[in-house]
């Protein structure tokens, strides 16, 4: 069902409820969210981050709906729902779960705890993509899949993250030799809940490593393009949401003249910033921070950024979000100028929305961020197409629409399998 919602309602509603988010606050302990029930809400079109961001709620994800309708997808605390439900936010909304603690423990069931990480200096097979796993193993996959193809790879680090990790990846070429081709950059986990995108990152890599001995489209793909990924960009908040918060998405950055944690690395860089679709305001989840690239994993990301450009170019990057299943192209800053290419990007994402659907009906959709999705400003994908002169400057949200961050270990492969689909095409296209 859908009801028109006004922004005046809703201020008021939430006014009088006058909760705080439950991710303002540092916590010392692991959330439960054991009986939090997740609502899709369809909310007015100019609901801004705040107005939304201040329900009694944990604001999860926005897309739209098939006809279009703006929607948002709150998680509510089990002692919230009652005035949540009396709210006017309730009529508009349709239930997604009624548990997401039994959710968590279902993903984590075969996963954190249960690491499948195999000998040190192997690379695991296709069972690394049955399950979710520490922040180490990552890492050490990282060095497995170096070890796979050690002639046409090397680990890199782009700078460090406020708590001082190494913002890690691989650079993989072909037979020129590093460093000779424009790059094709892929940055993963920028927000820290959304845990499909660097496992899905590194689904493309190992078809990378194993298909470049065989697989002539890799090899044309590698010979032609040097791929620079940096699969968990967030570190520290990677880490905070297996530690601590599951529903974690911003960095852990602590600001002298803020009790809130945490910076949208997201909304950090420089073009568009502080814009719609961004906020001044520490607590919220889109908190742009107080000046262009003042985090340091942003700071580093625009840098790298920069010397790529000068490299040879940036042909193509994607920085890897989940889950409203859609290709965004510049810009998301603003819904009336648009990249010089744009014709030529919506043909290559058409293609690649197309051949995604084939394996298992997944729908994408594609264009424009701010048209196809929502505004927001201070985002990678502008700055990489503005200031790194990307051909190609995107942002991809994974699956599902269903499950959301949670998405179950079981679809891991799917979700790898379909988005190499998509990526031949881009292949073949290059
Ligand atoms: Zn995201």
């Amino acid at each position: 069902m859908k009801f028109g919602l006004q922004v005046g309602g809703l201020l008021l509603t939430i006014a009088a409820l006058g909760l705080a988010s439950p991710l303002d606050q540092p916590v010392p302990k692991k959330i439960s969210y054991n009986g939090y029930k997740v609502y899709r809400v369809s909310v007015a079109e100019d609901a801004d981050d705040d107005v939304v961001g201040n329900a009694p709620a944990v604001e999860l994800q926005r897309r739209r709906s098939d006809s279009g309708a703006l929607t948002v997808d709150l998680a509510v605390a089990p002692g919230d729902i009652s005035a949540f439900e009396a709210s006017g936010l309730y009529l508009d909304s349709t239930v997604l779960s009624y548990d997401l603690g039994a959710e968590f423990a279902a993903e984590s069931r075969v996963s954190v705890q249960t690491s499948t990480v195999s000998a040190k200096g192997a690379l695991p097979g296709l069972e690394w993509f049955d399950a979710y796993h520490p922040y180490a193993d990552h890492v050490q996959y990282w060095a497995d899949l170096h070890a796979a193809l050690p002639n046409n790879s090397e680990l890199i680090v782009a700078g460090n993250s406020f708590e001082g990790r190494p913002i890690q990846g691989i650079h993989l070429w072909g037979a020129s030799g590093k460093d000779s081709k424009p790059a094709i950059f892929f940055n993963g986990n920028v927000h820290a809940r959304e845990w499909i995108t660097s496992i899905v990152v590194e689904y493309i890599l190992y078809q990378i490593v194993t298909g470049y001995k065989s697989d002539p489209l890799v090899q044309k793909v590698l010979n032609n393009y040097d791929f620079y990924v940096l699969p968990v960009v967030n570190p520290d908040g990677f880490v905070y949401s297996q530690t601590t918060n599951r529903l974690w998405r911003k960095n852990r950055q602590v600001r002298s003249n803020a009790t809130a944690v945490g910076t949208d690395i997201n909304r950090n860089w420089e073009v568009g910033w502080g814009g719609d679709g961004s906020s001044p305001n520490p607590s919220s989840e889109t908190f742009s921070g107080y000046a262009p690239l003042d985090t340091p994993e942003t700071a580093a990301l625009a840098a790298y950024t920069r010397k790529l450009r000068d490299l040879h170019g940036i042909k193509l990057y994607v920085d890897w979000h989940s889950y409203a299943q859609v290709i965004l192209l510049s810009y998301g800053y603003t819904c009336t100028e648009f990249p010089a290419n744009v014709d030529e990007q919506i043909n290559l994402a058409a293609g690649i929305a197309a051949a995604i659907a084939k394996p298992y009906n997944t729908t994408f959709d594609y264009g424009p961020g701010c048209l196809v999705l929502y505004q927001s400003s201070g985002n990678g994908r502008d700055y990489v197409t503005d200031v790194g002169k990307a051909q190609f400057g995107w942002g991809i949200e994974l699956r599902d629409t269903r499950y959301g961050f949670v998405l179950p270990p079981e679809q891991i492969l799917p979700s790898g399998i379909e988005i190499w689909e998509g990526l031949k095409y881009a292949w073949s296209q290059f």
